[in-house]
């Protein structure tokens, strides 16, 4: 292994810099030629490839978001686009290539590598929906951004005493909603993973009104539904003045937490040693705090297991 490069792809997260900067200081500091490229599998088809040096990666710890630009790239779904990037990498003499990305660049990152390019894959994204690690880059700092806005947003709906409902990200996987909902102390958590019952969630409502709750707060993935539309229909059923806030793109963007900075910096790391011993298919890790490599055809095929005891934890303490 003389050179590798870096990408990363799909949805940005906060941590993929900390990841970035470790896999590029790792790489040079192994006595390996180490390449950035711009804008994920779209700037590897185009051969958007430049060399990195430690000061390529100074000041970046600290910064949401990626330096190397991310993108969604539909002509590497194709076989051919795929060969491009594997023969782009072949042309520039990279043996080995790290991925810093979601479920989705992970399945690019495994058919790349049954083209021969050796692959290490970093989970970033803020979704925390890959199921062979414990935690993904990106999730936490989300989970901060996430409670900085309940935290706000249960001063305005205590003080006029109204419901509000918070819609977060999260289409197939419930992991932001639930934790913020158990972290935020919300007295409901609609998740994709359970669905709801809307009389159910107006009893709730109602009764912790009875009970002398001030407020109430419920967090909605936005892979159940609309906040606006469930915010009407609430208020029309409970009589409460119930508020929608819908949080979209601030989830992505923030300087990333001390959790994702040590993540990412530990996954990156790992992801280098991987491509040095020789590995050819990987994505790092974590699980009970140790960071693990996995074959990554294993890793995709392992079924997703919900946190049943995280979402019973939320529903006893909300009530
Ligand atoms: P996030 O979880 O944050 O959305 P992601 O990595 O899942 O990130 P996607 O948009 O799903 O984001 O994937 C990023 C890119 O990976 C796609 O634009 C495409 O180029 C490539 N990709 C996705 N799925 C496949 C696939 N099945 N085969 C080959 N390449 C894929």
């Amino acid at each position: 292994m003389k050179t590798i490069a870096v990408l990363t792809s799909g949805g940005d997260a906060p941590g993929m810099n900390a990841a970035i900067r470790a896999v590029v200081r790792t790489a040079l500091d192994k006595g390996l030629k180490v390449m950035g490229i711009q804008r994920g599998y779209s700037g590897l088809i185009n051969g958007e490839l430049f060399e990195m040096q430690r000061h390529s990666v100074s000041d970046i710890i600290q910064r949401g978001g990626t330096i190397l630009r991310t993108a969604r790239c539909a002509e590497f779904l194709k076989e051919e686009g795929r060969k491009k990037a594997a023969d782009v990498l072949r042309v520039f003499g990279v043996d080995g290539l790290v991925v810093i990305g979601g479920n989705g660049s992970f399945m690019g990152a495994q058919k790349l590598s049954k083209l021969g390019i050796a692959t290490v894959g970093l989970p970033g994204t803020i979704d925390n929906d890959l199921s062979y690690t414990d935690y993904t880059i990106g999730f936490d700092t989300t989970l901060n951004t996430v409670l900085d806005a309940i935290n706000k947003l249960r001063d305005t709906s205590t003080s006029h005493e109204r419901v509000s409902i918070v819609e977060v990200m999260g289409r197939d996987c419930g992991d932001i909603a639930l934790y913020s909902g158990i972290a935020g102390g919300a007295e409901s958590v609609i998740i994709p993973e359970k669905g709801y019952d809307f009389d159910k969630l107006c009893k709730t409502i109602l009764e912790g009104k009875l009970n002398g709750k001030m407020h109430n707060l419920i967090i909605l993935a936005e892979g159940v539904g609309g906040a606006a539309e469930l915010a009407k229909k609430v208020e029309e059923v409970t009589g409460i003045e119930t508020r929608s806030t819908i949080l979209g793109h601030i989830q992505r963007g923030g300087s990333p937490s001390a959790f994702d900075r040590m993540l990412a910096s530990r996954m990156g790391v790992r992801a280098v040693e991987a491509l040095i011993e020789g590995k050819t298919s990987r994505v790092v890790g974590i699980r009970d705090n140790k960071i693990v490599d996995d074959d990554i055809d294993d890793a995709l095929a392992m079924p997703r297991k919900f946190n049943e005891e995280l979402y019973n934890i939320a529903n006893m303490l909300s009530k």
